[in-house]
């Protein structure tokens, strides 16, 4: 497989093309075809993978129509350390390079101001830590209703810190009709049970 038999937005193809990526990685070539017809994916993989890129590169394919509306996020990143959750939205710049899709990064250590002025002006991608996103929504900030993808990303990590509780109250704030993007290292019970109660028929992809 390449980039260019992947369907992906002309756009994203080209930032991929400036990267000097040539080559989708096992769990790019595995997750980003599902990905883009719409389906849940649960991917088994490792930081270092290319995982962030399997999911960055069919969502923005995918947000590419339709445009944000205040308070309501169009997809949603979770990640569970704010430096995982900035990495991902560093990756996000790099791939939606020559999009019109707004992105907030909602972590903890910077101002609710701040974070609530780009809520406010409409989001495509929210990029957040589990704790912070539930403090927006407690403020009575920000709406899940309009969510049309949501992303876990390393879940394993999540569960080692506690945040499977917090994972699922905002999997229940969601629409039942989202896609679900799930990536984890591990497989723990814990983690299995989450995956079969949020996802829909999911492709599984373990690299
Ligand atoms: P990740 O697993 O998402 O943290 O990505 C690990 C590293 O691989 C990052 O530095 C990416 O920039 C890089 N990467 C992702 N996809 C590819 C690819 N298809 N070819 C070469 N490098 C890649």
């Amino acid at each position: 497989t390449s980039f260019s038999d992947l369907n992906l937005d002309p756009k994203v193809l080209k930032a991929i093309e400036a990267t000097g990526y040539t080559t989708p990685t096992p769990i790019q070539a595995g997750a980003i075809a599902p990905a883009l017809e719409g389906r849940d994916v649960l991917g088994i993989a490792q930081t270092g993978t290319g995982k962030t890129a399997a999911f960055t590169l069919p969502m923005i394919t995918r947000l590419a129509k339709g445009r944000a509306r205040a308070r309501m996020p169009r997809s949603l990143v979770l990640a569970p350390t704010r430096e995982l959750a900035a990495q991902v939205a560093e990756n996000f710049d790099t791939y939606a390079k020559g999009s019109r899709l707004k992105k907030a990064l909602l972590i903890g250590g910077v101002s609710f101001k701040e974070q609530d002025q780009l809520i406010d002006r409409g989001v495509d991608v929210l990029i957040a830590t589990p704790g912070r996103l539930i403090d927006h929504f407690e403020r009575g900030k920000l709406l899940l209703t309009g969510v049309e993808i949501m992303v876990v990303d390393e879940a394993d990590r999540m569960l080692d810190m506690g945040f499977i509780p917090d994972i699922e109250r905002i999997f229940e704030m969601t629409p039942f009709t989202r896609q679900t993007l799930f990536f984890s290292a591990t497989m723990a019970p814990e983690i299995e049970r989450i995956t079969n109660t949020f996802l829909s028929n999911p492709e599984k992809i373990e690299v």
